[in-house]
């Protein structure tokens, strides 16, 4: 009979993610939208990610992955739009 559970108890939550100059996490988008996107060189790391493609917001300068239709798709809406409000 086993009664050694395994060390979950141990476990630690609350360990804040580290600030620094590259905004965290990539895969985490900001919340300004595809639209103000802009195309910026990937790491050597990131051609292991077909279709996604790295980008730096204009809003907030978070550096972000983002996929390539999306972003486009994105930018054509966002500009239809705005000559409709016209
Ligand atoms: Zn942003």
């Amino acid at each position: 009979m086993h009664t050694d559970a395994p060390g979950y108890a141990t476990t630690r939550h609350g360990r804040a993610p580290a600030p620094g100059p590259s905004f965290g996490n990539p895969f985490l988008r900001c919340r300004c939208g595809l639209a103000g996107l802009e195309r910026i060189h990937r790491r050597p790391w990131m051609k292991f990610l077909p279709g996604l493609r790295f980008y730096r917001c204009s809003s907030c300068g978070k550096p972000q992955l983002a996929p390539k239709r999306a972003v486009r798709d994105a930018v054509i809406a966002h500009r239809s739009a705005q000559q409709n409000e016209r």
